[in-house]
C-alpha cells in the first residue's frame, strides 16, 4: 500500500493518468487529498417509503427488484433499461439510459438503496437514473451525506471519494493539522482527526458543523499567524514622536477648504505620529473623496520635523501623477519633491538617489522601484502606499525596512473592501474612513446597454466633445493565451475603429504593448487636454485624475467585476461637470446582467463591494491574488466572520506568548504558516 507521502500514481485505483489529473488540482500524495476539502455536499441521508413520496422529492427508497430489468431500444444511440422496485407500501417503476449493462446487475428478488428524484406519473412514481447501492453493501453512496469534489477531466466524483477515503484511512492519526492543543480546548474545537473525517465523510449535519468550524478556525488561524509573522510584531511598536505642528499653516493655503472627514483623518494621522506609538493606519475612501491630500498633510507634517517621507503608487502612470499633484500641494513650502521610477534613464536615478540618502529632497513618490536595493533615506519618517491592495504585506514591511528606525505607515485604499476582508488583510491597523465627498460632486449616471446603442452613443461622444469635454474608452485587457472571440475587440483595434467613425475627433490609445514612456507621453497628452478620447485597458483604473472627463464608455463590460467597474466609473465626475458612464455589453448571462444592473443603481462603493462579494463569492476575492495572499480552501469570509475573529484573537495571544513560533509545540504551526508564505510569494523571518 501506498504511503501518504508517495507520488499518487503508486496509489491502487489511480495509476499514472489520474496522478496527472489529480495533479492539475494540485494534489500530488494521499496527504494532499486528506486536506482536499468538498466544495459542497449532498444530503442523500433522508429515506422514504414508496407510499410517502412526492412529485420532485429527493431522496433515498429502499425497496426490491421485481421481475428481471428490460432493455429496449428507443432509436439509434438512446437505450433503455427498465427496472420494477417495490418495497411494503408501493412500487417505483427506475430507468437508466444508456447504461445497458445495468440489466445484468439488478437480481430479481436482491433488496437496494436508490437515490434519485421522484416524478410522478399519473398515481405511479418513477426515478430516472438513480444513484443505487445493495442494501447489504450500502452507506457509501446513499443513505448519508456524501461530498461533492471539485473535479477535472478525466476524474470522476466516485473515483475522488474511494481516493480520499483510502487517504483517510492510511492517514489514521495523521492529519496535517496546525492548531496546538491548547488552542484547540480554549475554543472548544473538536480534534483533528475527527475533523478531517467529518469534514469528507460526515456522520451527519452536526458532526459536519463541527468539523467544518475547527478546519475553518483552523485556516485563519495559519493564516493570522502568518501574517502575524511576517508584520514582524509591528504592533505596539515605539515610534518616532515628530514635533506638533500648526495644520492651519498647510491646509490654509489650499486651493480649497478640506472636507470634515478629510479633516478628521489627518487629524487622526498626525496624533498616531505625535504619540509615540508606530502610525500603521489605513485610509479607506471612495474615489475621489481625496486622499491624496490626507496623504499631502502627514508628509507636510513630517517635514516640520525635517524627517523624510517616502509614497509608493501601483503603477508609473499613478506615480506620475502624485507626483505632480503632491509637488502642486508641497512645493510652495519649500518641501522638495522627487521621483523614481523602473523606466528613469540610470542617471537620473542615481542623482535622486544621492538626494534622497543626504537629505536634500524631503519627499519621493514612486513605483516598486522604491523597494530595490541602493534606494537609502537619510531620515525616513513616514511611508505613504496608495491603493495597498496592490501590494503584498511583505511589499509593505520591506518598504518599511529603508529607514534606519521603522516608519510610520499610511496606506491608503479607494478599493472599498468588505469588513471581513478588510480584517484579515489589514489585521489591527487602524482605520480612518473618508466617508464624505468634497462639496459639488454629482452622482455619474450610469446605463448598460448593449452593441445597438454604438450609433447614438457615438452621437454622444461627439456632442461632449464638442462642449470641451473628454472621454475615456476603457476595453478589457486581453490575455495573449487566450482565443480571441469575436465580439472582443482590443483597445488598438477599437480605437481605430472609432477614429474611423469620428475622424474629427483627437482619440489616444494606451495599450499592453506600449512602453511606460510612452504611455505616460499619451497620458500627459489626455490630461493637459491635448487629446479628445483616450482608449485603453485598464491601466487608468487607479487614481488617475482628469477633472475634465465627462464620459467613461467600458466596452465589453461583462469581463470586468463590479468593484473594478466602480473603480472605473470613478474616474469621471470628478470636476464641475455633469458625468456619465455606459457599460456596454451584448453579454446575456444573468449574473451578467445582474452586475451590469447593479451598477445602474448603486453608487456607493462599499456596497458595491458588497454586492461584489455576494455575487462572486469570496473565494475570487482571493483567487484574483491581488491581495498577496493566500486562497482559502474552506474558510468562506461571507459566513465565518465569528470564527474569523476568534482565530485572530488566538493568533494574536499565541504571538505575543512565542513571538518567533520557536516553541516545539509550535513547530508545526510553523511550518505551516511557512509553506503559507512561501505560496505568497513572500518572505519569512
Ligand atoms: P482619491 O481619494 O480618489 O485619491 P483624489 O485625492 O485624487 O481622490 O481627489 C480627487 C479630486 O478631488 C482631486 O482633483 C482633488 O484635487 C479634489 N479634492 C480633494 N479634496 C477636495 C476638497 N476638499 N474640495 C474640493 N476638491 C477636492
Ligand atoms: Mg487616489
Amino acid at each position: 500500500m501506498a504511503g501518504l507521502h508517495d507520488e499518487l500514481r503508486y496509489t491502487k485505483g489511480i495509476g499514472e493518468a489520474r496522478a496527472k489529473a489529480f495533479s492539475k488540482l494540485g494534489i500530488h500524495d494521499l496527504a494532499g487529498l486528506v486536506s482536499f476539502f468538498p466544495r459542497a455536499y449532498e444530503d442523500r441521508s433522508r429515506f422514504a417509503k414508496i407510499s410517502e413520496l412526492c412529485d420532485g422529492d429527493t431522496v433515498c427508497v429502499e425497496a426490491m427488484v421485481h421481475g428481471s430489468p428490460t432493455l429496449s431500444r428507443i432509436r439509434r444511440g438512446l437505450e433503455l433499461v427498465k427496472l420494477r422496485a417495490a418495497d411494503d407500501t408501493g412500487t417505483l417503476f427506475i430507468s437508466y439510459f444508456n447504461q445497458n449493462y445495468l440489466k445484468d446487475v439488478f437480481k430479481p428478488g436482491e433488496s437496494y438503496v436508490f437515490y434519485g428524484k421522484v416524478q410522478a406519473m399519473g398515481r405511479a412514481f418513477t426515478m430516472t437514473n438513480p444513484v443505487y447501492e445493495r442494501l447489504s453493501a450500502a452507506g457509501r453512496a446513499t443513505g448519508r451525506i456524501v461530498p461533492v469534489y471539485r473535479l477535472t477531466s478525466g476524474l470522476s466524483q466516485n473515483l475522488v471519494r474511494s481516493s480520499v477515503r483510502q487517504a483517510l484511512d492510511v492517514a489514521g492519526d495523521w492529519t496535517p493539522d496546525g492548531l496546538p492543543d491548547a488552542v484547540a480546548r480554549k475554543y472548544r474545537l473538536c480534534s483533528a482527526r475527527y475533523a478531517y473525517e467529518n469534514v469528507h465523510f460526515p456522520a451527519d449535519m452536526r458532526a459536519l458543523e463541527l468539523a467544518r468550524t475547527r478546519l475553518v478556525f483552523e485556516e485563519l488561524f495559519v493564516l493570522a499567524c502568518a501574517l502575524g509573522l511576517l508584520r514582524g510584531g509591528r504592533e505596539g511598536q515605539a515610534g518616532r514622536v515628530l514635533a506638533r505642528a500648526e495644520l492651519e499653516r498647510f491646509t490654509a493655503s489650499l486651493p480649497f477648504r478640506p472636507t470634515g472627514a478629510q479633516l478628521r483623518a489627518i487629524g487622526e494621522a498626525v496624533s498616531d505620529m505625535s504619540s509615540g506609538r508606530l502610525m500603521n493606519r489605513l485610509v479607506q475612501g471612495d474615489v475621489g473623496s481625496g486622499k491624496t491630500l490626507v496623504a499631502a498633510a502627514c508628509v507636510w507634517y513630517a517635514a516640520q520635523s525635517g524627517a523624510q517621507s517616502a509614497f509608493m503608487a501601483p503603477t508609473e502612470i499613478l506615480a506620475e501623477q502624485h507626483f505632480a499633484t503632491l509637488t502642486g500641494f508641497l512645493e510652495p513650502f519649500g518641501i522638495r519633491v522627487a521621483k523614481l521610477t523602473g523606466s528613469m534613464k540610470a542617471k537620473e536615478k542615481r542623482e535622486v538617489l544621492a538626494a534622497l540618502a543626504s537629505g536634500e529632497v524631503q519627499l519621493c513618490v514612486g513605483t516598486h522601484a522604491l523597494l530595490s536595493e541602493g534606494v537609502a533615506f537619510r531620515d525616513l519618517a513616514l511611508v505613504v502606499t496608495d491603493e495597498q491592495h496592490r501590494f503584498g504585506v511583505q511589499q509593505r514591511a520591506a518598504l518599511a525596512e529603508k529607514g534606519a528606525a521603522p516608519p510610520h505607515i499610511l496606506v491608503m485604499s479607494a478599493t472599498p473592501i468588505p469588513r471581513t476582508l478588510a480584517l484579515i488583510i489589514y489585521g489591527d491597523l487602524d482605520v480612518s474612513l473618508i466617508d464624505e465627498l468634497p462639496p459639488g460632486r454629482q452622482k455619474v449616471d450610469t446605463f448598460a446597454v448593449d452593441s445597438s446603442y454604438r450609433q447614438r452613443l457615438n452621437g454622444f461622444i461627439e456632442k461632449l466633445v464638442s462642449e470641451g469635454r473628454q472621454v475615456f474608452v476603457v476595453c478589457p485587457r486581453i490575455e495573449d493565451d487566450e482565443e480571441k472571440p469575436d465580439d472582443l475587440k482590443s483597445a488598438e483595434e477599437h480605437a481605430a475603429a472609432l477614429q474611423k467613425e469620428l475622424p474629427e475627433l483627437r482619440i489616444g490609445c494606451i495599450h499592453g504593448k506600449l512602453k511606460a514612456r510612452d504611455k505616460d507621453a499619451i497620458m500627459a497628452q489626455f490630461s493637459a487636454g491635448e487629446l479628445d478620447v483616450l482608449v485603453s485597458t485598464t491601466v487608468i483604473e487607479v487614481g488617475v485624475d482628469v477633472p475634465n472627463a465627462a464620459l467613461m464608455v467600458i466596452e465589453n463590460a461583462e469581463r470586468f467585476g463590479l468593484s473594478q467597474l466602480h473603480q472605473l466609473r470613478g474616474r469621471v465626475g470628478r470636476g464641475r461637470h455633469k458625468s456619465w458612464c455606459i457599460l456596454v455589453s451584448d453579454a446575456k448571462g444573468e449574473e451578467a446582467r445582474a452586475r451590469l444592473s447593479a451598477m445602474t443603481h448603486i453608487s456607493d462603493g462599499f456596497k458595491i463591494a458588497e454586492e461584489d462579494l455576494r455575487l462572486r463569492g469570496p473565494g475570487d476575492f482571493f483567487g484574483s491574488r491581488q491581495h498577496g495572499l493566500p486562497e482559502l480552501h474552506i474558510a468562506d469570509l461571507g459566513a465565518d466572520m465569528n470564527v474569523l475573529k476568534a482565530a485572530q484573537e488566538a493568533a494574536k495571544e499565541l504571538l505575543e506568548a512565542d513571538p518567533e513560533l520557536a516553541a516545539s509545540e509550535n513547530s508545526k504551526l510553523k511550518e505551516r504558516a511557512g509553506q503559507l508564505i512561501a505560496m505568497s510569494g513572500g518572505r519569512f523571518n
